[in-house]
């Protein structure tokens, strides 16, 4: 596929795109169409940047990209049409994106609404002068469906500075409509609703158990019990100082017998402990401390009665 240079010719420009088969005959053109004739008013044909443009003149070129009525939903359309004609930074941008366009889609274990996946079309970086049309890069992505749920659709339409979102899609099976997201930005794999929660002790139960998985893995201590011990704590406590976790032995330096009790170290734990929440970061606040560990290698009953205990940080507790 070749595309032309932009030919401005009165106020209409020209992109031509000729397809080419490598059948034997190299320069046997099969096909020749017309891809995009964008009429310009007279006076936005002199501004090469989109964002110059008139509202009239970024609307045809809306129809052109999108169909006039891309959505099927005249709200949504009205949306659409508006974010693309207001919006002054191609970051601001929201588009329809048809769903063909996402490859490699997985669905969430833990929350059948989000799935994630390769758009191959990709998300609009900045405007080619040159091309007449979008800038595009492959981006991995956070589809939420919102088949139950369309309030919250609307909410977060409007609240869109809020998190990186792309655009707006539609589920070929349920129908239903899908918020785009940055894959990246939707890391913490929070739900919608916990999105706009930036405390932790405000999420659901589902964002909590995500964001353990993501801090510790699924399984971390290999056993089920204490993993569900663990798992558990992570959902249930309300303040930092309640937290246990599971800490990995990596993460503990200096280690040094107590003289009378081969079962007791002492320890400095690098990465410290949990002290408080970072609202910006969605992450913990740590502080480095000398901590003593004590090996229950001999006596799981003890182990399980100091767990029930809720112990807290400064006896970290850890199976050898
Ligand atoms: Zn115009
Ligand atoms: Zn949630």
């Amino acid at each position: 596929m070749i595309i032309t240079p932009v030919t401005p010719h009165l106020n209409t420009f020209l992109i031509i795109t000729l397809s080419k088969k490598m059948d034997g005959d190299t320069s046997n053109i099969k096909s020749l169409k017309f891809q995009m004739i964008v009429k310009l008013c007279l006076g936005c044909k002199f501004k090469s940047n989109f964002f110059d443009w008139c509202d009239a003149c970024k609307l045809k070129h809306f129809k052109l990209n999108y169909d006039k009525s891309p959505s099927g939903n005249n709200e949504i359309d009205n949306r659409l049409k508006y974010y693309y004609s207001k919006s002054g930074l191609s970051e601001e941008f929201i588009e329809w994106i048809s769903y063909e366009e996402f490859k490699d889609i997985t669905h969430n274990v833990v929350n059948k609404e989000t799935y994630s996946a390769l758009w191959s079309k990709g998300c609009i970086c900045d405007w080619n002068k040159d091309k007449f049309n979008w800038n595009r890069k492959i981006k991995k992505v956070a589809l939420v469906n919102f088949e139950y749920n369309i309030i919250d659709f609307y909410r977060v339409l409007k609240e869109k500075e809020q998190y990186k979102l792309y655009g707006i899609s539609k589920d070929p099976t349920s129908h239903s409509y899908i918020l785009v997201f940055d894959d990246e930005v939707y890391n913490q794999n929070l739900c919608v609703k916990c999105q706009i929660l930036s405390n932790f002790f405000y999420w659901c139960k589902s964002c909590k158990l995500n964001h353990f998985q993501l801090n510790y893995g699924e399984f971390p201590s290999g056993n089920d019990e204490i993993d569900n011990i663990l798992k558990d704590h992570y959902y249930d406590f309300i303040s930092p100082k309640e937290l246990i976790e599971w800490i990995p032995y990596n993460e503990f330096r200096d280690i040094v017998l107590t003289a009378d009790n081969k079962e007791i170290y002492n320890a400095l734990w690098s990465k410290g402990c949990i002290y408080d929440w970072d609202e910006d970061k969605l992450s913990w606040i740590r502080e480095v401390k000398k901590v003593t560990l004590v090996n229950f290698k001999c006596s799981i009953n003890d182990f399980n009665i100091m767990v029930s205990y809720n112990l807290q940080y400064f006896l970290k507790l850890h199976l050898l």
